[in-house]
């Protein structure tokens, strides 16, 4: 079991193994002792699932007092929706928004929640030598993939030269940015999903929950344990098949930690011409969707740093990503490459057949 602390021997996925041989004596004996002892057995189970942030949000709990329950549920949602209506490159009322649309021109004052998210991406950015960067939507902000849209090649020539996070001139006192360059434009979509788990829970710990599990699609963190077991949180197969559109290819039982997944299935199309599949993480040397892995899952402590990183991981590909990850304290990563092979980083051993 994962109580996020990384150790040598003993790995999240080697116990998910272990975890399912021996669940019948181990779990039956602990879950009646949690029936007798514990307070929390008699909590009530509250979930909810909203699409908010282009994507699934969910929220499980357990409570003993369910309307208060149900209140904290409501209250990450509400959260949830402000992150959104807050940070959108979509919405045009957002922060965000109106940062892209006037930055370039004066400098513009942010809110703190916006300098310190801007902060922690220009870490990552620095960290990866700038294989995170938000600029990457100087270029990115021309895909389309519900409409199977790409910049042609003369626009993204063009535009290639405004992705650089040195651009970026955040003065974190002030709390004022200015982009250093007409064709800058932002977009937080690597982080702000990870920021809003790590505050959903935070505000689940102000309701007095203890026991809960919050995930906005690939992005997610488990508070405490699930009576007494592991909350447990697949990685699924990049590639699934419509028979079978669940299918994961690994189990995490985890407390007290996060996860997230980046893949090159979540927001993509094949183009028509070059039969290439265009996906939604970008490399910014190019301008164009990086394409050595299909999928990064990284395990840590904070959502926001999960999320950053396995977004970085996913454009620097395996060598580098894990040699990255592995520099890391507390942060371990599973990747999957673009033939399926599966690769660990130090943190963890490889699941075995005995
Ligand atoms: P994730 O699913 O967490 O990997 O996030 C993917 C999202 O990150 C995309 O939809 C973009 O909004 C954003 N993104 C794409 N490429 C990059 C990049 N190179 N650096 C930072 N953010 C990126
Ligand atoms: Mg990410």
């Amino acid at each position: 079991m994962l109580k996020h602390t990384r150790t040598k021997n003993r790995s999240p996925l080697r116990t998910s193994v272990f975890f399912v041989a021996i669940l019948p004596s181990r779990y039956w004996l602990l879950a009646m002792a949690v029936m007798f002892c514990c307070p929390w057995a008699k909590a009530e189970w509250v979930g909810d699932k909203q699409n908010i942030m282009g994507t699934q949000v969910q929220v499980g709990l357990w409570h003993p007092d369910v309307k208060q329950g149900r209140r904290a549920a409501e209250a990450v949602m509400e959260e949830m929706r402000r992150i959104d209506n807050t940070l959108s490159p979509y919405i045009e009322s957002s922060d965000l928004a109106q940062l892209n649309a006037r930055a370039a021109k004066n400098a513009q004052k942010i809110s703190d929640e916006l300098s310190y998210l801007i902060q922690r991406s220009l870490y990552y950015s620095k960290l990866s030598e700038g294989a995170f960067d938000i600029t990457f939507a100087s270029v990115g902000w021309h895909y389309d993939y519900r409409n199977q849209k790409k910049p042609n090649d003369e626009q993204r020539q063009k535009l290639l030269p405004a992705i650089n996070y040195h651009w970026l001139n955040l003065d974190t006192e002030k709390k004022v940015l200015a982009f250093e360059h007409d064709n800058v434009r932002i977009d937080l979509g690597g982080i702000a999903k990870g920021y809003a788990v790590d505050r959903a829970i935070e505000i689940l710990k102000e309701h007095g929950v203890k026991h809960a599990t919050v995930s906005a699609g690939g992005d997610s963190k488990v508070l405490g344990d699930k009576l007494g077991k592991p909350w447990v949180v697949g990685i699924k197969n990049p590639r699934i098949s419509p028979q079978n559109p669940k299918e994961v290819v690994l189990s995490l039982p985890l407390f007290d930690a996060a996860v997230s997944t980046s893949g090159d299935y979540e927001r993509f199309f094949i183009d028509a011409k070059s039969g290439e599949r265009v996906h939604h993480i970008i490399n910014p040397k190019t301008g164009k969707s990086a394409n050595e892995l299909m999928s990064v899952t990284v395990i840590g402590e904070n959502s926001i740093d999960c999320d950053a990183l396995s977004t970085t991981v996913f454009v620097l590909g395996r060598e580098q990503g894990l040699a990255l990850i592995n520099k890391i304290p507390q942060v371990d990563a599973v990747i999957i490459d673009r033939n399926g092979k599966v690769y660990y980083s130090d943190g963890l051993m490889e699941p075995s057949n005995d």
